[in-house]
């Protein structure tokens, strides 16, 4: 059976690794990013560069957003030159970027308006998972999108879950999220009082890495800070951003998130300290005694 054709709106860490993993799968792509610099390698690679979003999405039966954040979104889908304007009816349109639950379900109105189906489909797994086709997949939408997405979603993932309903995805990747940037606050610190306390540094991670919290996460983290090497899998900037639309969803909710709250104002710091395009760990360098 022939491949859909699909498109890739967003080039970045992650929409790259993906874009390249459809075309060594050998799926018909089509790709935009917003600086057009970025998307070049993909022509080479037999990807075809399309002028706008619009373009893009009117080649393609799948077209897959992903995209720094909600206003990053937003540009990609809407307006003359967005993939709503470009979509074919029945196309299948999924936004993987990690967004707010409110404008994802917004979107998949709008979706629904052009007889088109919408599922948000945000990923767990960073730059090397999304080149090796090994991310893990949230969806959220009906039963019969998730049916026709799976066959794209297991070249890019290793697994494809089906949450609910539209926005279910976008939740629990907040939710997932969010405990991410606390852990990652609390470590940052960790190491912060560490540094500060004259403990032998070396013996103290030592510690921390062998204990229960040496999470995958923390993992990460004290490998940047072995290596001194904070070149971004995950962007700082991204995390503050995930914490940030998590405590809003919680807030609608009626649960104030008592632990995110102070972790946001780390990564805030980390932000205002210029650290923003590092990776996520770099949070490490921006917490010090004073
Ligand atoms: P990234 O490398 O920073 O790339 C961001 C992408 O968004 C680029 O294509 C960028 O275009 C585009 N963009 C940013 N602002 C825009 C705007 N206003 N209008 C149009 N395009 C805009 O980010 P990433 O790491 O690939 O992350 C993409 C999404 O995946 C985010 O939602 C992130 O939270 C999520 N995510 C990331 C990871 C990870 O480990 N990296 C893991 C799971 C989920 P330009 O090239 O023109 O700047």
């Amino acid at each position: 059976m022939s491949k859909p054709r699909v498109a890739i709106l967003g080039l970045g860490i992650m929409g790259g690794g993906m874009a390249t993993r459809l075309l060594s799968a050998g799926f018909p792509l089509s790709v935009y990013n917003r600086s057009r610099e970025r998307a070049a390698k993909f022509a080479d690679a037999g990807a075809f560069v399309a002028a706008s979003p619009r373009e893009a999405a009117a080649r393609s039966e799948i077209v897959i957003g992903m995209v720094a954040d909600d206003n990053a979104s937003r540009s990609m889908w809407q307006g003359v030159e967005g993939a709503l304007a470009g979509a074919q009816p029945g196309s299948l349109l999924l936004e993987s970027s990690t967004l707010s639950v409110g404008w994802v379900r917004e979107l998949a109105a709008a979706a629904g308006q052009k007889q088109c189906e919408f599922l948000d489909a945000p990923v767990t797994g960073t730059k090397p998972h999304a080149a090796a086709g090994e991310l893990f997949f949230m969806v959220g939408g009906s039963a019969a999108g998730f049916a026709r997405a799976r066959d794209v979603l297991s070249v890019l993932g290793r697994e494809v879950l089906h949450l609910g309903p539209n926005g279910s995805g976008a939740l629990i990747k907040l939710i997932n999220n969010f405990v991410c940037g606390v852990q990652a606050a609390s470590f940052a610190e960790a190491i912060a009082l560490v540094n500060g306390s004259g403990l032998d540094r070396e013996k103290c991670v030592a510690v921390l890495a062998s204990s229960a919290l040496a999470s995958p996460l923390i993992k990460r983290m004290l490998a940047s800070l072995a290596s001194d090497d904070f070149t971004p899998n995950f962007p700082l900037k991204l995390m503050t951003k995930d914490i940030g639309y998590a405590i809003n969803e919680a807030a609608k909710c009626g649960l104030p998130l008592q632990t995110a709250a102070p972790a946001l104002e780390v990564f805030k710091h980390a932000v205002e300290q210029g650290l923003g395009d590092q990776d996520f760990s770099a949070v490490v360098k921006s917490v010090r005694k004073n």
